[in-house]
């Protein structure tokens, strides 16, 4: 089959019947002890993109010191270990975060306690604009952990020539040759709709998963007006996530102490499909993206049970301040340089909207 035939879902998402849901989750939470981290380590951007909310990012550089951070790394742990949770997924944003002066160390950091845990896995959210031998060194180092992902942006005011997006894409083809997973996020803007389209192809067709993001409002409530039938239908089920790297395994990682097999083969679900669902008959329906739950409008969690805050916290700067998840509207569970406490427990939401892909996959359940 070529990659062309492949741009459109062999599942149809727009089947899963999302007003019958009554549990939701990362496949990865829901099947195994883990803990996630999202921490958006400062808001210092090297690129000033013109259409970058002001809250985003920063020219001024606002970093936490290294001591701060692996303390913080150390507490989290410690905590999460206490409610039997020993495997980690950190996730690091900004801001740019590789601009943190310290970013690898603090890879290493966490590279160093993989064999304490059952499993680790890391990811970053990057423009992609270190050079290559950057890339070289953090790959290296994403070799000790069980798994590492890069969800990578695509600026094109600053990656402005065809040239540019050459080098973006070669720079991400060598991290999925290091078995680095890779996803494109393309926020398809509906007054440019058709040339993110050509953008988002080109990246496909060189082998590289891209995730369609509709644009959503400064406050990431709700999504922007403007989309005609035929963009919506593009957003919902075009560019299926593929397993790129499957067959690329040449790194040979540490074994998790704790296995968990999500093969296809092992489950009859392919391992990209990241989110399961399941409906009050029990019957189960999966999607390769929580991104795409906005766009059904499948984000109101009020009154379910989440786990967010207990096997999962943002950390975000400029405040420090360490809470449940990006949505949430609870109170902080306390900031890092002032200490913080997890929840012993899955706690309700009480949330209005639940707007960001990375709360959307956190384990919930509606009560009933
Ligand atoms: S808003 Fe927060 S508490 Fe509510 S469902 Fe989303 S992540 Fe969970």
């Amino acid at each position: 089959m070529s990659t062309t035939d492949l741009k459109w879902s062999q599942y149809d998402f727009t089947q899963i019947p999302f007003d019958n849901i009554v549990s939701v989750g990362q496949r990865t939470m829901l099947h195994r002890d883990l803990f996630t981290v999202s921490w958006l380590l400062g808001r210092f951007c090297n690129y000033s993109c013109s259409y970058c909310w002001p809250y985003a990012s920063s020219r001024k550089k606002d970093h936490r010191t290294i001591d701060l951070i692996l303390m913080t790394i150390d507490e989290i742990k410690r905590q999460s270990r206490d409610n039997n949770y020993n495997s980690f997924h950190f996730s690091f944003s900004g801001g740019e975060p590789t601009f943190h002066p310290d970013y690898l160390e603090i890879m290493e950091y966490l590279a160093d306690d993989v064999p304490n845990c059952n499993y680790h896995s890391v990811h970053m959210t990057s423009n992609i604009s270190r050079k290559m031998k950057w890339f070289e060194e953090y790959a290296a180092i994403c070799s000790r952990f069980h798994r590492s992902s890069i969800t990578a942006s695509c600026h094109r005011e600053h990656v402005d020539t065809q040239e540019k997006v050459a080098e973006f894409a070669d720079k991400l083809e060598y991290c999925q040759s290091q078995d680095i997973q890779v996803t494109i996020n393309q926020v398809m803007l509906p007054d440019k709709f058709e040339q993110c389209w050509e953008d988002a192809l080109y990246f496909h067709e060189r082998g590289i998963n891209v995730t369609l993001k509709p644009q959503s409002d400064p406050t990431a409530s709700f999504i922007v007006d403007g989309y005609t039938d035929s963009m919506l239908e593009r957003l919902r089920n075009g560019m299926p996530q593929r397993g790129f790297t499957d067959t690329k395994k040449l790194i040979r990682r540490p074994r998790p102490k704790v296995e968990l097999d999500l093969r296809y083969e092992k489950t009859g679900i392919p391992q990209h499909m990241q989110v399961e669902l399941e409906d009050a008959d029990g019957k189960k329906y999966y999607m390769d993206q929580a991104e795409r739950f906005n766009t059904f409008n499948f984000n109101k969690f009020s009154g379910w049970t989440c786990e967010s805050g207990y096997r999962s916290i943002i950390i975000r700067e400029p405040d420090g301040s360490i809470k449940r998840s990006y949505s949430c509207s609870d109170e902080p569970l306390g900031y890092i340089d002032k200490g913080f406490k997890l929840f012993q427990k899955p706690m309700p939401c009480i949330t209005e909207t639940c707007v960001s892909s990375a709360d959307s996959k956190i384990p919930k359940r509606k009560l009933v």
